[in-house]
């Protein structure tokens, strides 16, 4: 998606080797007309799925799923990180470890907000490892939900986590692809 390229490029920082931070406008600053546009392609990509729930992770995947859903005019539910939990018996629970914070923490959905009916487009902004998205897949497995897919708007495909998405049979969509960093340059990948 070339809008999100060029504000990479042009509003992101570059932290260390790994770390991108595009504060001024997803994980802080949001840039509402923006992820207005990457909600409505997130729709096309999966528009040829059945989609009836967006679920996310907070904090940083609330705002793009927030805007798929609206692209779909279906609910989002977010999943919560938690420290460690005391009562497990109303909530879908993993361990999930988190990239940027390097700390496990306990990832939950209410049973409420999920069901074995549900088909879910799974939103994040950011794919590394694919830890948090696979902690969401299988927190949907437990549910008894059909994932639909995996949106994500910044992909590091110098990472891991498309590879093992994938080979858990999932189709992932990434609206950037980040093939590598170098010399404060950030590299996409060729669509
Ligand atoms: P993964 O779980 O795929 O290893 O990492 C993705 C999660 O870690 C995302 O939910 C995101 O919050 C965070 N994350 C991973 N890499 C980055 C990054 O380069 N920049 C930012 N801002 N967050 C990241």
């Amino acid at each position: 998606m070339e809008l999100l390229e060029k504000a990479i490029q042009e509003r992101g920082t570059i932290i260390g080797d790994t770390i991108v931070k595009v504060d001024s406008f997803l994980n802080h600053e949001l840039d509402t007309s923006l992820l207005y546009e990457i909600g409505k392609e997130f729709q096309q990509q999966f528009r040829h799925k059945r989609v009836t729930k967006i679920v996310t992770i907070e904090a940083g995947g609330i705002a793009p799923a927030l805007m798929a859903g609206l692209a779909f005019n279906v609910p989002v539910v977010y999943a919560k990180k938690q420290k460690s939990l005391t009562m497990k018996g109303d909530v879908y629970c993993e361990s999930v470890y988190s990239f940027t914070k390097q700390v496990y923490s306990d990832v939950t959905i209410s049973k409420d907000r999920l069901s074995s009916e549900d088909h879910v487009l799974i939103v994040d902004d950011f794919l590394a490892n694919g830890e948090a998205a696979a902690g969401l897949i299988s927190i949907l497995k437990q549910a008894g939900a059909e994932v639909a897919g995996i949106g994500i708007v910044i992909e590091k495909s110098f990472q891991n986590g498309r590879k093992r998405l994938e080979e858990l049979g999932m189709e992932v969509v990434s609206l950037a692809r980040i093939a590598r960093i170098g010399e404060a340059r950030i590299e996409f990948l060729k669509s």
